[in-house]
């Protein structure tokens, strides 16, 4: 609830302005509750208009993509870049490719990009992209002709010391690869303006891992301090089955674990012996097949068609990891009934407002996006710094950074909750840590 003055003015104006917004406004709300503490210990941002200002993106690119299909169709979308905020960095943040983008989305994703960003200590700015593109169907030929298009503008727009964009939902190495080269060949620049690239183009060892990994290391490491627990011999349910849930469960179960579940966008797989994540691999990553492949593989895995019935399998630790506004309130009931402990996010918002109120009803363990999925920006962080040195870290020295960022933003979290009076709370530590760090480098830089 928004009960302070100054946050509730800035927030109907937010609703007045972009109404039509409904998740940058539902993600504006949940950081702005979770920062009215903040701005009662420091009326210095009011004065300076932080909220006011940091609401409002420094600038949107909207645009035409046209491009030509395998039958000589012309086909137009649309892209968007966020150019959020650079107070602490340049922009940074992935590209998304879904049906499903809009200005809006791009906005919420941008939003919750600068507070994630800062909280991996890392000098990032926030900033988000896409097109309502939807590359399911498509040939490899028409993914390409489609990514040239949408670089041949996005390349005015960014560059290694102004945005730097990486991959989101269904843009992974392929995509980043279309898109560097089209970058290249315009501006005839050999630099690390995207990351997530090939390993042979200037890539990071552990990126295509790291937010996968990272969502273990936050939770694994939340658990320790918060419970005196680890994933030694939990239950543990992840939808998706993309990057970062394939990742994800690889580590889980590298923890100790046992992975139940996968999920698509058609529906979800149970294999009561534990997901074999080589068998995911092959089918989304290899063959880009359905998840339903699996239980045709795997014998004694179950598939059962439509997503929110991961949530009703019984377990201890909950991975979402497939896409915003994936659990509900009836769901968020479904897993506490189902025992489950932890809720620590590894896709953007996938909790409404009404599922994380069960979350804290219940006295779960919650581990917000912005903070338990940072891993992945902090990878690409580390390989903007491995291309500014023009050399390659180890993937075991990448890991071992991942880690102790990882666990420097669970520590970082509860520290900011115990200072601002919520002790023990993850997603207002994570707000107030990663809000305090931009909004003072705001006020430091004047009004802009
Ligand atoms: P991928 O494209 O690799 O995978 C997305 C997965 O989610 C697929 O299994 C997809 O199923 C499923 N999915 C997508 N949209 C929907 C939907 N509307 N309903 C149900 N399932 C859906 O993306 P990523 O793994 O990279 O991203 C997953 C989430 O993690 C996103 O929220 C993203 O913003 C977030 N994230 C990603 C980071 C990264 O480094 N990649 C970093 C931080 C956050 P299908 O194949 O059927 O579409």
């Amino acid at each position: 609830m928004l009960t302070n003055e100054y946050v509730k003015r800035v927030y109907a104006q937010v609703e007045k302005r972009d109404g039509d917004q409904p998740e940058f406004l539902q993600a504006v709300q949940e950081v702005f509750e979770s920062l009215q503490p903040v701005v009662e210990k420091h009326p210095e941002y009011e004065k300076a208009g932080v909220l006011e200002r940091i609401v409002e993106p420094e600038r949107v690119i909207k645009f035409r993509v046209a491009w030509t299909d395998d039958e000589g169709k012309v086909q137009v979308n649309r892209g968007y870049r966020v150019q959020f905020n650079s107070a602490i960095g340049p922009y940074k943040g992935g590209l998304r490719f879904h049906p499903t983008v809009n200005e809006g989305v791009i906005k919420f994703l941008g939003f919750e990009q600068i507070l994630k960003n800062s909280l991996t200590t890392l000098p990032m700015g926030g900033g988000k992209g896409g097109s309502d593109f939807d590359p399911k169907g498509k040939s490899d030929a028409e993914v390409m002709r489609f990514c040239q298009a949408f670089m041949t503008e996005l390349c005015r727009h960014i560059g290694q010391f102004t945005d730097v964009p990486a991959g989101d939902i269904n843009v992974g190495a392929r995509e980043i690869g279309y898109l560097f080269g089209q970058y290249k060949r315009i501006r005839d620049e050999y630099s690390g303006v995207l990351t997530g690239k090939g390993l042979e183009f200037g890539g990071s060892l552990a990126r295509t891992e790291a937010t996968g990994y990272g969502v273990c290391y936050y939770t694994a490491e939340a658990l320790r301090v918060l419970k005196g627990d680890s994933f030694e011999g939990k239950t543990v349910v992840i939808s998706g089955s993309g990057n970062v849930a394939i990742y994800a469960t690889e580590k889980a179960e590298q923890l100790g674990a046992k992975v139940v579940t996968v999920s698509d966008s058609n529906g979800y797989v149970y294999d009561p012996e534990g997901i074999k994540v080589d068998v995911v691999k092959q089918i989304k990553e290899v063959e880009r097949g359905r998840i339903k492949e699996y239980a045709e593989r795997v014998p004694g895995a179950e598939y059962h068609e439509g997503c929110s019935g991961v949530w009703t399998v019984p377990c201890d630790i909950a991975l979402p990891c497939a896409t915003q506004n994936e659990i509900d309130e009836k769901s968020a009931e479904a897993l506490v009934a189902g025992g489950c402990k932890v809720v620590c996010e590894g896709a953007n918002m996938p909790s409404t407002p009404e599922a994380i109120a069960v979350y804290q009803k219940n006295g779960l363990l919650y581990g917000p996006a912005k903070a338990a999925n940072a891993g992945g920006v902090a990878v690409s962080g580390l390989e903007m710094s491995q291309n500014s040195y023009r050399l390659n870290w180890t993937f075991d020295e990448v890991d071992a950074k991942l880690k102790s960022i990882m666990e420097s933003i669970v520590a970082e979290s509860l520290k900011a909750a115990k200072e601002y009076g919520h002790e023990g709370d993850l997603m207002l530590g994570a707000n107030a840590a990663g809000f305090v760090k931009v909004a003072n480098a705001m006020v430091a830089q004047g009004v802009l």
